[in-house]
């Protein structure tokens, strides 16, 4: 049955969405799973996590459901899942993808690491289900973003800081890279670097597009923060958010999960849900 054919009105009178959360016993999917579960128009129907898998959610993610962790995504199909969540890591995701993709299952990714060819090679891929991908789904995140791309063309230099918790695997961070990416796209008047005796590899952090230096901070005790600095003759911006719980990713996964439905293909980052 297709994704869309399964939907049905939920006990506020919108439609109840079958999900699926990947990664479910992770720390992001833990959080999407319990906001899920207290979504009075989405149903928890399936959960993905190998290495946990025969627990079911409330013991991974101590909350009320009886769904038994699944070792791998093809129980999706079973379970009927209109709209798969995916946070896992980027290999896995791309798996996941393609299979959602090729079963019409919507799907919404959170797994940061994915490039361009990524996107493009899911653009050609989903073609009877659509997917939502937002390297950030914390709406202060997103609006960061674009308050960064308005004031680009106001100053000449402009540096990344992005700060995390010491267990995150890849760096640096989608929403670094993707903020860089659209500060470049604002404005190609960029200040060269002035740096010509590096004394410690890598202190001037990497260089993101139009050579704008991203920085990245792994600390025990954060979780996930950044800064973006802006500065011309005699003024500096700073532009800050701070992630102080997970619990602040999940109004942007539930949009996302509530409006994939109805945007065809594959649509990157949260913007276009928020009308920015
Ligand atoms: P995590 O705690 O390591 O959770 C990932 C989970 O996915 C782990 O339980 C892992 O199991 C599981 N997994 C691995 N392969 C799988 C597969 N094929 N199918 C199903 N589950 C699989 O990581 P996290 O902190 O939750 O972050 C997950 C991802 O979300 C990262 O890419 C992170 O950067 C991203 N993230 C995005 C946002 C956003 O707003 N977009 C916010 C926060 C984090 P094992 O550990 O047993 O392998």
């Amino acid at each position: 049955m297709s994704p869309t054919r399964r939907r049905r009105p939920g006990k506020t009178g919108a439609v109840t969405r079958r999900v699926a959360v990947m990664g479910a016993a992770g720390r992001m999917g833990r959080t999407v799973c319990a906001a899920v579960v207290d979504d009075p128009d989405c149903e928890l129907v399936a959960a993905v996590d190998p290495h946990h898998a025969g627990l079911d959610v409330r013991t991974v993610a101590g909350v009320d459901s009886d769904v038994v962790v699944a070792a791998d995504i093809r129980s999706l199909e079973e379970a009927g899942v209109e709209v798969a969540v995916d946070f896992t890591e980027a290999s896995a995701a791309r798996a996941n993808l393609r299979w959602c993709a090729g079963a019409g299952v919507h799907a919404v990714v959170g797994t940061t690491g994915l490039g361009d060819g990524d996107f493009d090679e899911l653009r050609s891929l989903f073609t009877s289900s659509n997917c939502v991908v937002a390297p950030n789904f914390a709406i202060g995140a997103v609006l960061m973003m674009r308050l960064a791309e308005l004031a680009a063309p106001w100053f000449e230099t402009v540096e990344v800081i992005e700060l995390h918790h010491d267990a995150k695997v890849d760096a640096p961070s989608g929403t670094a890279l993707a903020t860089a990416q659209r500060i470049a796209a604002a404005s190609g008047e960029w200040a060269d670097d002035p740096t010509t005796d590096t004394v410690l590899e890598g202190a001037r952090g990497g260089t993101g597009p139009a050579g704008i230096p991203i920085h990245a901070v792994r600390l025990r005790g954060l979780v996930a923060h950044q800064e973006v600095l802006f500065g011309t003759m005699g003024q500096t911006l700073s532009i800050r958010h701070d992630t102080t719980d997970r619990t602040s990713f999940m109004p942007g996964v539930l949009l996302a999960v509530k409006a994939v439905a109805d945007r065809p293909g594959v649509t990157v980052g949260l913007d276009a849900l928020l009308d920015l």
